[in-house]
């Protein structure tokens, strides 16, 4: 509590790292196979995590993703230069060898109907994630080269993949003076992404003060210290404007 922090992530990572590469870590089929069949709609880390336990627990799983990859946000939304595709992969080979199966570009509710699916599984999970973006209702907003952040993100994670974008909807960011609104996960992977595209300058905006350096962890334990974490970004030359409301574009 009063020194610096030790890096678990960085231990636990280096752990399991060392127990995928020895092979200590290996699919675990059921030895108690049952008849019932579960579908699980999504196949974000939600809907991955749900069709292990079940297949792990002997059900006749089938994840339905209506995207052309499984994954979820782990796929389209987190870029790879913070979670590397095959991290991702390994882990859906051990659900593959588990006994999982994977049904992509099955869009349930329009591909594949509901009523059909509750008549061939006895249990059907929503994993489905949370997809509108929270709109900002200011002046200004419809006016060019302002994007929603996943619509940036996803763009750029199927780029890097290797897919084809068209040159007309490209997202673009170099040699552009670039904003983030928005100082959350998200927002940090889209200063990232512009950054990684060759932005002229990128400034994130947030509405709350500024974190101060340090401060008693004692004062706010349990609850994690509002202290302001140096990022990747700052190192990388990201600027920050704090305690901005956008009230127009
Ligand atoms: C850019 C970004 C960075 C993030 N970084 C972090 C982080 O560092 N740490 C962290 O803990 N969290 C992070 N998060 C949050 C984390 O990614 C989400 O909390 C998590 O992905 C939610 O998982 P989920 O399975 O519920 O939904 P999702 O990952 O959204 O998956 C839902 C899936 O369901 C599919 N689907 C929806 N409807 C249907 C349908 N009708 N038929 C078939 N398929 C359907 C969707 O296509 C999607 O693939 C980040 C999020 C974003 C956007």
């Amino acid at each position: 509590m009063r020194s610096r922090p030790v890096t678990i992530r960085s231990i636990e990572l280096a752990i399991v790292e060392r127990a995928w590469q020895s092979g200590w870590i290996r699919p675990q089929r059921s030895r108690q196979p049952l008849f019932q069949r579960v579908a699980i709609i999504g196949s974000g880390p939600a809907g991955l995590a749900c069709a292990q336990q079940l297949v792990r627990a002997g059900y006749r799983v089938t994840v339905y993703e209506k995207a052309d990859r499984i994954g979820g946000l782990l796929r389209y939304g987190i870029p790879d230069f913070r979670l590397e595709k095959p991290v991702l992969e390994r882990r859906l080979a051990q659900l593959h060898a588990e006994g999982v199966r994977f049904r992509t570009g099955v869009h349930v509710g329009s591909d594949l109907d509901m009523g059909e699916l509750r008549r061939t599984a006895h249990a059907v999970v929503l994993a489905c994630g949370s997809e509108q973006p929270r709109e900002m209702h200011v002046p200004g907003r419809m006016l060019n080269g302002i994007h929603f952040a996943m619509d940036y993100l996803r763009q750029q994670n199927r780029r890097v993949a290797g897919d084809f974008v068209s040159s007309e909807s490209v997202i673009d960011a170099a040699g552009k003076q670039v904003a983030v609104i928005g100082g959350g996960d998200t927002g940090g992977d889209c200063v990232g992404t512009a950054i990684r595209q060759g932005a002229s300058q990128v400034t994130q905006i947030q509405y709350h003060e500024c974190p101060p350096a340090h401060v008693d962890n004692l004062l706010y334990w349990p609850e994690p210290a509002p202290e302001r974490c140096q990022s990747d970004h700052d190192e990388e030359g990201c600027k920050h404007i704090w305690e901005f409301d956008t009230v127009a574009f």
